[in-house]
């Protein structure tokens, strides 16, 4: 049995992040996980970390970007503290030595995405995520927290109260991909949730195969409730005969789709007369697919995105791993061709039910990243927006004021606790996911209203707001 404060279940960039902001709070954490860190899937991430950083942007304006892109259907309080806190974050990532990708003068690029109203997605070429991975891995090596490689967890240590609110969450059972070894994981303080998306429950995918929704079946089975699960995002530019990804990135630099009649449908069929390859993924996966249902698809299943009058030189320095990509697996050279596209699983927005501070309602379980539902991007996720999620939202845990979940050392038995598990001081722990998430946020800030004349978005007025 290896015994800690804190187990944190997965290490993409949610479970990085998490063990970090617990360690920093005092907590002995160790990190398990099947993939080792740097192969986790945030290292797929290509586009970008959206955060309000330049003048002329505002927290405000991505708060409601955010709201407005998920179709009014995401938790206020959670946008209001994402919008906040994210710049926050990425600024943090660049002191640790994020390589972004700059301007002449020195200052942090920022480039368009799909449903924002200010080119606020920062990046590192097209490798933000891989270069997120190594930058918190190498915070956790600096740390010297544990990391458990290649084990493989298979269920919580949950208590087997009839009622799941009265359970508690001691740890977690996982087994050695080497050896076969199964052992016991017990944690003192919390067990944290951060296994990542669910893709591979889908055909057409740009999730990698180790996606398989571990962590939700885990929390279900100890008795959390799953939010929003039918809440799926559709990526509009995947590679039709592997599902990989074309990043949004393409579209922001000023990628163009055409259907078979080489027409710009996104204008020339109304789909999004302003914004038009920059509208939202969900608005634009479903215009691809209409063309395709209405006879303009190309071999009746792809549309083409065209980058070739970016230029060899913009392509080469902004998107070269798209050139990559496109070589690899369509056998398409995206210099002198346009790429085939279609629509492919993304992301789920929904996860385990939890609140800002990544509680369930079992004691002592926590959920982070996109394993997790904090009810930040309702029906509809924007591009970039989940890699700030990851940061804001997984170290809250250990941004709760410590003495709620992890009492200062100084005030807690004499360490180490392991030996003395039984007779440790019981935690208080503030609200759970009965607590409406309405409440007011980390942050104390409400959610922006940029139209005075309308209201705080709700179930009710939502097709007022559409309006606004
Ligand atoms: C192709 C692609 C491109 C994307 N690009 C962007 C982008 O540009 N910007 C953006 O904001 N978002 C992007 N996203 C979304 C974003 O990358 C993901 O939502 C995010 O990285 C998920 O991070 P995570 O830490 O929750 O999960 P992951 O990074 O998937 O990590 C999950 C971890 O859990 C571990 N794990 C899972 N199950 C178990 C188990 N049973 N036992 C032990 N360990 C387990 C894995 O080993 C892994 O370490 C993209 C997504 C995809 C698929």
């Amino acid at each position: 049995m290896y015994e800690y404060d804190v187990i944190v279940v997965g290490a993409g960039g949610a479970g990085l992040r998490a063990a970090i902001a617990a360690h920093e709070e005092g907590a002995d954490v160790a990190l398990v996980t099947k993939l080792h860190p740097v192969r986790s899937h945030t290292g797929a991430a290509e586009g970008g970390i959206n955060a309000a950083l330049r003048e002329g942007d505002d927290w405000e304006l991505h708060a409601y970007d955010t709201m407005k892109g998920a179709d009014y259907l995401s938790d206020a309080p959670a946008v209001d503290t994402f919008a906040k806190d994210a710049p926050k974050e990425v600024v943090q990532l660049e002191h640790w030595g994020m390589p972004f990708s700059r301007e002449d003068d020195g200052r942090v690029s920022q480039r368009p995405f799909g449903g924002l109203s200010f080119p606020r997605t920062t990046y590192a070429g097209a490798e933000t995520g891989h270069h997120l991975l190594h930058t918190m891995y190498e915070q956790v090596v600096k740390r010297g927290i544990d990391v458990f490689d290649e084990w493989y967890v298979m269920n919580l240590a949950v208590t087997d109260e009839d009622d799941p609110e009265e359970r508690t969450c001691h740890g977690c059972v996982a087994y050695d991909i080497k050896s076969g070894e199964v052992e016991g994981f017990r944690a003192q303080n919390g067990v944290i949730l951060a296994t990542g998306g669910l893709g591979q429950v889908y055909d057409h995918t740009t999730n990698a195969v180790a996606n398989t929704g571990d962590g939700a079946a885990m929390a279900y089975r100890a008795g959390v409730p799953l939010e929003d699960m039918e809440m799926i995002q559709f990526h509009p530019t995947t590679l039709p005969s592997t599902g990989v990804l074309i990043s949004e990135g393409v579209r922001g630099e000023g990628g163009i789709l055409y259907n078979d009649n080489e027409e710009r449908f996104m204008f020339e069929h109304g789909y999004a007369n302003n914004d038009g390859e920059l509208a939202s993924r969900d608005v634009v996966s479903r215009a691809e697919l209409t063309e395709v249902n209405e006879g303009r698809g190309i071999e009746d299943e792809y549309v083409h995105l065209d980058m070739r009058h970016l230029g060899e030189e913009r392509i080469l320095d902004r998107l070269e791993n798209i050139l990559h990509l496109a070589e690899d697996f369509e056998g398409v050279d995206g210099l002198d061709e346009p790429m085939p596209v279609k629509p492919g699983q993304h992301y789920a927005m929904g996860g385990i039910e939890c609140n800002e501070n990544g509680e369930t309602c079992v004691e002592g379980l926590y959920a982070a990243g996109e394993t997790a539902c904090v009810s930040l991007h309702g029906a509809n996720r924007l591009g970039g927006n989940a890699l700030p999620e990851l940061l804001v939202f997984a170290p809250a845990p250990a941004s709760t004021p410590p003495a709620a979940i992890w009492p200062p050392r100084a005030s807690t038995p004499a360490p180490p606790p392991r030996a003395k598990l039984a007779n440790s001081t019981p935690r208080s722990r503030p609200g759970c996911w009965r607590t409406p998430k309405t409440t007011p946020s980390r942050t104390g800030v409400l959610w922006p209203n940029p139209n005075p004349s309308c209201r705080t978005p709700s179930s009710a007025n939502v097709t007022a707001w559409r309006n606004c």
